[in-house]
């Protein structure tokens, strides 16, 4: 090692170690699901790498877009195309190799296959057709944009690409309003300011964390709240990849006080069955517990403060 070098010769040789024991490993014969970088090529597990360097065939979305990956680690593999318009045509192909005993590898162009990538029919048949499947975890944007988020990580739901177009965009992010749990994204740089701008109308003001470019040179992390950021991006664009991370909602943490005093002000504007929902909707609350506490309102009055 060269002086001022981050690693000595000794971690170099352990590691060179560990991968040549992991190499040594005979590769059963199965569907292996490999995952790859997302932009940082050291990112690539030594498991990657052997699986790779042994599988009689690798399956990926575009051949020309992992012979780079291929190339820069000599692997020298066979690559074969599966993706979307291909899919149904190649997976039958796909079961009689595995048939015929060999071992198979599925990568995408980058991160694990399957997430927001081709993959599930075909491991849905693999495992229908008796064949055994192999997870090989590596990078994943979604996991990566929520490490650096800032924004709790104890129940999360990905919810992947939204629609492109607004309408719909916002009926699915109505859907979401009430899981009670961190929202990841992956949004096209085009649509950033448009997304976040409907996600603050939608789904309230709150925190979220815009992660750009992870594991590249460029890595950059805008924090805020969905009304900050919203303000920001106006009228803008970003370049690169991008994932979103969104706080669960704020009822998560609403007291029975805070909704009857929404639903005070509600219910002045309001029917019940109205107030009801707007209460629910931008509180993230159950509906059942907020018709449950305009019920005790309307018959008790507003709760009162315990004094301690
Ligand atoms: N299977 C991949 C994974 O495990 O993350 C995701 C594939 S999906 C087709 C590609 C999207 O992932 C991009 O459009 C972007 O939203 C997100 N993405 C991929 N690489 C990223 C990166 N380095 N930083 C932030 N987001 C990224």
């Amino acid at each position: 090692m060269t002086e001022g070098s981050a690693i000595s010769a000794t971690v170099t040789e352990r590691i060179v170690a560990e991968f040549t024991r992991v190499a040594m490993r005979e590769l059963s014969p199965g569907l292996h699901i490999v995952a790859t970088p997302i932009g940082n090529l050291g990112d690539i597990t030594l498991r990657a790498l052997s699986v790779l360097a042994a599988a009689d065939i690798i399956y990926c979305e575009d051949t020309r877009h992992s012979r780079t990956l291929i190339s820069h680690f000599s692997l020298g593999s066979k690559l074969a195309a599966y993706h979307e318009h291909n899919a149904e045509r190649e997976r039958p192909r796909i079961v009689e190799r595995l048939d015929a005993g060999e071992r198979i590898a599925l990568i995408s162009d980058a991160g694990t296959p399957l997430i927001s990538d081709p993959g599930y029919k075909l491991v849905r048949d693999v495992i229908a057709a008796g064949h055994a499947v192999y997870a090989l975890p590596g990078a994943c944007a979604a996991v990566a944009a929520m490490t650096v988020a800032g924004l709790p990580t104890d129940s999360f739901m990905f919810a992947g690409f939204l629609p492109a177009k607004s309408g719909q965009r916002q009926s699915r992010l109505k859907e979401l309003i009430a899981v009670p749990a961190t929202l990841v994204f992956y949004e096209a740089p085009t649509r950033i300011a448009e997304a976040i701008a409907d996600m603050a109308n939608v789904l309230g003001d709150r925190q979220c964390a815009i992660t750009r470019e992870l594991t590249k040179l460029h890595e950059e992390v805008m924090r805020g709240s969905l009304q900050e950021l919203a303000s920001a991006l106006a009228g803008t664009t970003l370049r690169g990849e991008i994932a979103i991370v969104v706080a669960p909602p704020i009822a998560m943490a609403a007291s029975d006080e805070d909704i009857t005093s929404a639903l005070a002000v509600a219910l002045e504007a309001a029917s019940t069955r109205d107030a009801v929902r707007l209460v629910a909707e931008r509180l993230g609350a159950a509906k059942t517990r907020v018709y449950d506490l305009a019920m005790t309102l309307k018959r008790e009055g507003p709760l009162q403060r315990e004094d301690n």
